[in-house]
Formats: C-alpha cells, structure tokens, sequence
C-alpha cells in the first residue's frame, strides 16, 4: 500500500519544531510538511517542566524567535509565558494543524535509489505502527529524555520517610507549605525552585556537592521598556535582541580568555548579595573556570534574597546516604528533610532515540561529524536543530531552519534530490559536539556526533559567525554533494 509522502517531514512540536515549520512555511510555501510529536501538546520542555517557579535563564529577546518580537519588558520570563509564546506563534502563522500529536518517531532509513527517508513512528495511545516517506528529515527532537530525569542512586534512598521528587516530574499533590525541603543540586533548576519555594515550605537548603557560578540579573530589561516606548515593536526588538547578543557574548570570550577577571566579578557580584561574613569561598566559588560548565543566572538575585532572609540556605558537602528523617553527609552533618528534590539533571538524548539507516546500513552517530552544526556526514537530505550552550537556544534554530529553507530552495532550482554532508578523506582530529564539562554532557558526549578542526566541520558557539555562514554563505560547498537521483553524477 502506497504511503503518505511529505516533502519535508519535522520531527518535535516544541521551540525549534514549531519555529522550523514557520520558517518552511514563510520560505518553501509549496513544500507539504508535518510535524510527528510524541507528546500530545506543543512547547516540548516548556510544557513538560512544571516545577514551581519555573522560567528560562536566558532572555526571551533572544529565546524568542526572530520573526515574533518578544513583547514583554520581562527578560526573564516564566514556564507558561514561553508556552504560551511558541503555542501563539503556532497558531499565528497556520503551522498548528499541521502537528501530529502522540507519534513517537522510533526509526528512519534512507534509500537513495529514490531519494527517500521512510520513517516509522508509533501512535503512543494505541501502539499502532505508522509509517510515512519524505524527501527531507528535520530533526527538532530537543537533547535530552522526556521520560526520564537523572537521578543517582544514593544508599539508603528506601528507608526515606518523606517524599523524593524530581523536577521533570513534579507531581500536582505535592503540598510542601511548612515542610523542610531540600533541594539537591547547584544547576538552574536548583537555584530556580530553592527561592519559589522558599516562602511556602519551612525552611528549603540547597545541597550542592560542587558550587556553579550564579550572576544576578534584571529581570525587567530598562533597555527593552525604553526601546519599547520609542521604537516600533520590530525596531525595538532587533536593538534588544542585538544587545543581549552582544553582552552575552563578551561575557563568554572574557570568561575564555580572562577566567580569572570574571571569578572576581562574579565573586565581587556575590558578595555584595549576602550577608557579611558568608561563606562565599565555599558556596559559591567552584574550582573550574567560568563557562567551562554552564553558568547559573537568577533574576533580581532572587536566590541570594531567600539566603538573606533566612527562608534558604546552603549546604556544600557529599551525601553518605539517606536516612529515614533526611540525608546524613560524609562530613557527619545530617539534614532534616520531608521533601527532597533531586535537581539532579537531565539524561541527554540525541535524535529524539531515533535509529537511522542510509541504504541498509545503520548510522552510528559517533562517527558521524557534524557539517555547520547542524546535518552529519554521510546522511543525506537530514538536518538536525540544536542550540547554543553559551547563548540562546533559539538563535542558533532559527538560523539552521534559514539554512534548510535555503537548502531547499537551492536544490529545487538546480533539479537535485539529494544533497550529503562528505567529509574529506584526510584523517581530521575530531572533538566532542558539545565543550562543556557539566555532568550532564560528559555522561552521554560518546554517544554524540563529533566536529572537526575547521570550518565548515567545526560548531562555533557564536551567533555572529553562524550569522555569516549560515544566513549568508552558500549552501554549496566543498563539504556537500549533490546529486540528481535518476544519473546519482556528482555535479
Ligand atoms: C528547565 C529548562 C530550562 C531551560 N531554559 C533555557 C533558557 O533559558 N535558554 C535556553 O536557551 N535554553 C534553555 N533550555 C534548553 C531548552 O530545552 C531549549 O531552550 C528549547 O526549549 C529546546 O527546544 P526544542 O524544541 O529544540 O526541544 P524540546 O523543547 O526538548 O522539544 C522537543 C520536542 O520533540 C519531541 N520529540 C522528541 N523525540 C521525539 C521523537 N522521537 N518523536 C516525536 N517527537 C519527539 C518532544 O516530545 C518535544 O516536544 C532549558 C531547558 C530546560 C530543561
């Protein structure tokens, strides 16, 4: 029986699915398309973490897509507001009909005798198998389990008489108002659920065994409230937009380049926080250099506010085991706890799990080297939609879904149907995808493509440069081959 075919196919219906849909649909009009989403909502990590207090911690005039001016002078915006946001944008511009809700897309194989991916997906409310063809594959799956959170095994964990939750999977009945809550963890989710619960629950302590690097930031953007009172909504946004861009990545080229200079800003940033006499050395000054994990910002130095007031606090040491009333540490101390929340992270994913084939031989993704950041070496007609780990997310997605429209463009023009990132004979040094030493990336960074020395092999982490050779620079290059299907001639 014949199957559905698509000429392009997304897979993931949250900030990068839904953007990349916009952007087909605005730049590939005659392109058919449909997004498989395994979940049965759009917003992807934007519907799916509930935790209190919930937000981004980058700014929404960069979070936000280039094309939908964020509005708000809230910079740092909260879980629902990002929901709402991409859900508005997908009904705004047409693309919500096009969702497939409940298709886990577990495998897809290229054939290139006609240029095609056939994917199969299952229906995750009934377990029917689905299948489909499309010429051209757009992965959008996020990076990490939806199913599963990271939590170590700690002794003891089933003599706990309270209640573990992980932040993933928060459930709706748990009432922590007058409990002692500790939070495990010093990522941004730690240091963003240790103050929204700190004014309910008795006392909350945030338990790190490794302090991050925290900076405090308006939450309200002045820039932004201005721009908005005297520019156009699209003017003012590009200004915003522009700034934030430009201050986030001197931030992260003085941390490369004059680690030292930004601890003691950031330490000095610290300091000024909380009380005298606090223990910063100990809390909140970790022994690696900025940007070398991801580094932890909270809004109008909300955290350092609960510490201030006494509704918070922190504790730097290493768990022994749990015990049944808390968690005791190697150091002898004991916590008391009703509730511990295991901020403990996330398990990467690449590729939503998916398997793929190229002509019956299955891609190790390993060995694979990403071109520009965003298609792998030896796959054809596929493209992959990851953000920055240094800025954010969506400045990168928007500028790869620009470049796959490109693509498209490109290869209608020319009556190509296949076009495969090859990387060069010569044995290149490769290193990991993602630079970042967070425990997070270094327990899953083998299962990751990797990038190579230069260009256009290598991933910048930078959104002026991506600008260049992703908006700007052409789509046929030494790394790329096309190809007809009927003659598969090199052109
Ligand atoms: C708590 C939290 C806060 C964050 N804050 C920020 C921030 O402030 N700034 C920033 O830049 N980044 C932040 N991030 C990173 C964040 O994930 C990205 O900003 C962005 O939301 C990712 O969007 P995405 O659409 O690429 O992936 P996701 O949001 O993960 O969406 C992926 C979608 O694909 C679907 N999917 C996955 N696999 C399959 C499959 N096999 N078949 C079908 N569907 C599939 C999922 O169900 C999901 O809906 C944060 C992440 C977390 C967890």
């Amino acid at each position: 029986m014949a199957s559905e075919h698509l000429d392009v196919l997304i897979v993931g219906a949250g900030l990068s699915g839904i953007g990349a849909a916009c952007h087909l649909q605005r730049e590939c009009p005659g392109k058919t398309y449909a997004i498989l989403e395994a979940r049965k909502a759009i917003g992807g990590t934007w519907d799916l973490f509930r935790y209190p207090g919930v937000r981004s911690d980058s700014d929404m005039f960069t979070l936000g897509y280039r094309f939908r001016p964020w509005t708000e002078a809230r910079a740092i915006a909260d879980g629902s507001s990002i929901r709402s946001y991409v859900r508005d944008t997908a009904r705004e511009h047409g693309v919500e009909a096009k969702v497939r809700y409940g298709h886990r897309v577990i495998t897809a194989s290229w054939s290139s005798d006609d240029a095609t991916w056939t994917v199969s997906a299952v229906r995750t409310d009934t377990d029917e198998a689905v299948s489909l063809t499309c010429s051209f594959l757009f992965v959008c799956s996020g990076y990490y389990r939806y199913d599963q959170g990271y939590t170590p095994t700690f002794d003891g964990m089933s003599e706990f008489e309270g209640r573990v939750v992980h932040p993933q999977h928060w459930p709706d009945d748990l009432d922590y108002s007058g409990k002692r809550v500790v939070v495990i963890g010093s990522g941004a989710t730690a240091v963003t659920l240790v103050p929204s619960m700190a004014g309910t629950a008795a006392h909350v302590t945030m338990l790190q065994r490794t302090p991050s690097y925290v900076l405090s930031l308006p939450a309200d953007d002045p820039v932004a409230w201005l721009a908005g009172r005297v520019l156009p909504t699209s003017a003012a946004y590009w200004v915003v937009r522009w700034k934030n861009v430009l201050a986030t990545l001197l931030l992260f080229q003085l941390s490369r380049r004059r680690p030292e200079s930004v601890k003691r800003m950031i330490r000095r940033g610290v300091e000024r926080q909380l009380p005298a006499g606090f223990d910063v050395d100990t809390h909140f000054s970790p022994p690696y250099s900025p940007w070398d994990q991801r580094m932890c910002f909270v809004p109008d130095g909300d955290l350092f506010r609960a510490v201030r007031s006494g509704s918070a606090s922190v504790v730097t040491g290493t768990i022994d085991r749990f015990t049944r009333g808390g968690i005791r540490l190697t150091s002898g101390e004991e916590l008391e706890a009703d509730v511990v929340v295991t901020a403990t992270g996330l398990n990467l994913l690449a590729i939503g799990g998916m398997s793929l084939s190229v002509d019956g031989s299955p891609v190790e993704l390993s060995k694979t080297l990403a071109y520009k950041g965003m298609m792998l070496s030896g796959v054809p007609n596929f493209a992959l939609a990851l953000g920055y780990t240094n800025a954010s997310w969506t400045l990168k997605c928007d500028l790869v879904s620009e470049y796959v429209c490109r693509l498209l463009n490109h290869m209608d023009a020319h009556g190509y149907q296949q076009v495969t990132p090859t990387a060069p004979e010569l044995p290149m040094e490769t290193q990991p995808l993602i630079d970042l030493k967070s425990g997070y990336v270094l327990r899953s960074v083998g299962l990751l493509p990797r990038q190579g020395p230069h260009p256009p092999w290598r991933l910048h982490q930078n959104y002026p440069r991506d600008l260049r050779i992703l908006r700007r620079g052409s789509v046929d290059d030494s790394g790329v081959q096309f190809c007809r299907v009927s003659s598969k001639a090199v052109v």
